[in-house]
């Protein structure tokens, strides 16, 4: 799964939304969040953020991350 990282926090855009073909982003607190069982793993997001916020979770250090984009993507 790809996951959404701090980059992403108060940023306006919404480029990966528009490119996802299976609609696996959710509102967050304060950012936008990967529901993790959703995505298929395409690619598509990683180059359209801006902000490059979008991560493949096979980077280390990015549990917590992971966690986040579960809880708030399961919160709809
Ligand atoms: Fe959507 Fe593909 Fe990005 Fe996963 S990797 S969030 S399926 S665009």
């Amino acid at each position: 799964t790809y996951i959404v990282t701090d980059n992403c926090i108060a940023c306006k855009y919404t480029d990966c939304v528009e490119v996802c073909p299976v609609d696996c982003f959710y509102e967050g607190e304060n950012m936008l969040v990967i529901h993790p069982d959703e995505c298929i793993d395409c690619g598509v997001c990683e180059p359209e953020c801006p902000a490059e916020a979008i991560k493949p979770d096979t980077e280390s250090g990015l549990d917590e991350w992971l966690e986040l984009n579960r809880k708030f993507s399961n919160s709809w």
